[in-house]
């Protein structure tokens, strides 16, 4: 397993003073809240939109499709920094990091001229319909179903925790297109883009433990997809699948997500010349620092076509591992009163990071069913 080290080149350090400047013009001015763990709650179509102006969304696309055809360190630039000023970035992210690159690879070219220039835009949002009531890590087990009719397919079943689903428009759906063999679960299954609006379709809140509307059950009571809603090859939705899994598993969203508390509590240790604090907290930032390049390195090897689900898989594990640490130390080397109204920031990222740490190492694939990956892959390897 190699991983590069990549060095910023000017024009991308260029980039990112471009990147914050923005970000500090527009953040914590009028509607725009800094949060932790932004890139999962802070859903703002309206940033997304200011953003979409920008050329940020899609940005690593080709530009008939409405991208910038800037490269993938380009976006790993912008996205720490959004990640780093708590930006409200929810609304467009699924489709930037997961539906785009997939309708690239696989997608028809109907799919991604309707698709790719609308999400450029900040029009058009994204859900990720894989987890259902009795299927999570053991994914394969899926049973919404879809059947066979003139002109495309009826579903019915369900899915569950599916984020944002009651602000997107579709969802790129793994379902069974193929009688269930207990023997082959991996066959059989395929992606479709369901239209969120569509009639059969019903959407209801699961409550986060901050009381945030989150994630969703989604309901499909004879939805009708048209053919020319399914991704790929009927029967390779495993496969495609796994193929998205390595741009949700390595990216800085698995990282940084409560970055936002750290900077803070750098901050306020420094005002208060805590020189012992100082020295607890820059153990957290070598700790990652050493991820981010790790992370950065997976980016470069994604953009050169390389294969990373098993460094994915380490990034996310130990990433997500680090992102709950940061309120863990942080509670021992200030004096917090988490509250989520506070008005001061420190006490507001706290509560935030101790509400959401326990899904980080659920969400996009728990770590005990990371470690499997790796290590079966090690072994292998
Ligand atoms: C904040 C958040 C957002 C989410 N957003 C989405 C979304 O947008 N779309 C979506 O489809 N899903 C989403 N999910 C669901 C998430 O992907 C699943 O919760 C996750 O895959 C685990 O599945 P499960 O909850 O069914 O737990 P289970 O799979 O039932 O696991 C229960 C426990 O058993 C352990 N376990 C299971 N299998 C193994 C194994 N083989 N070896 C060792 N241990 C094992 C797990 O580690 C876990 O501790 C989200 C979850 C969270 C927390």
């Amino acid at each position: 397993m190699k991983i590069p080290t990549v060095q910023f080149t000017e024009e991308q350090e260029k980039f990112r003073i471009e990147v914050r400047t923005f970000l500090q013009s527009h953040m914590n001015q009028g509607p725009f809240k800094a949060k932790c763990d932004s890139w999962l709650s802070g859903c703002d179509p309206s940033f997304s939109k200011l953003i979409a102006e920008q050329g940020w969304i899609g940005m690593t696309w080709p530009k008939e499709y409405g991208g910038a055809e800037r490269s993938t360190i380009d976006r790993y630039i912008l996205t720490e920094e959004f990640l780093a000023a708590g930006a409200p970035v929810a609304a467009h992210w699924f489709a930037d990091r997961q539906t785009g690159p997939l309708l690239l690879r696989f997608g028809t070219e109907e799919q991604r001229q309707f698709f790719l220039p609308k999400i450029t835009k900040g029009e058009c949002f994204f859900g990720i319909g894989l987890s259902e009531p009795n299927s999570g890590s053991d994914l394969a087990s899926v049973s919404t179903r879809a059947e066979k009719v003139d002109g495309g397919w009826v579903v019915n079943g369900a899915k569950t925790w599916t984020s944002n689903a009651h602000d997107a428009h579709y969802m790129v759906t793994l379902v069974r297109t193929e009688p269930f063999d207990g023997e082959k679960k991996h066959k059989g299954l395929s992606q479709l883009i369901i239209d969120l609006h569509a009639e059969g379709v019903s959407i209801t809140p699961i409550k986060y433990l901050t009381g945030e509307r989150h994630f969703n059950d989604v309901f499909f009571e004879n939805v009708f997809v048209p053919d020319s809603m399914v991704v790929g090859t009927l029967g390779n939705g495993w496969a495609q699948g796994l193929a998205e899994l390595a741009f949700e598993r390595s990216g800085p969203e698995r990282i940084l997500s409560t970055f936002p508390l750290l900077n803070e509590l750098v901050a306020e240790l420094k005002e208060g010349g805590d020189v012992a604090g100082l020295a607890e907290a820059s153990k957290l930032i070598a700790e990652m620092w050493s991820l981010r390049n790790l992370s950065i390195g997976v980016a470069k090897v994604l953009e050169e076509g390389g294969e990373v689900a098993i460094p994915a898989a380490l990034v996310k594990s130990i990433g997500t591992k680090f992102e709950q640490k940061i309120p863990e130390v942080a509670r021992l080397l200030v004096q917090t009163f988490p509250r989520l109204d506070a008005e001061r920031k420190l006490d507001r990222y706290m509560a935030e990071s101790i509400l959401h740490s326990p899904g980080f190492t659920i969400r996009g694939g728990t770590s005990e069913v990371l470690y499997g990956i790796v290590a079966k892959g090690v072994v292998a390897g």
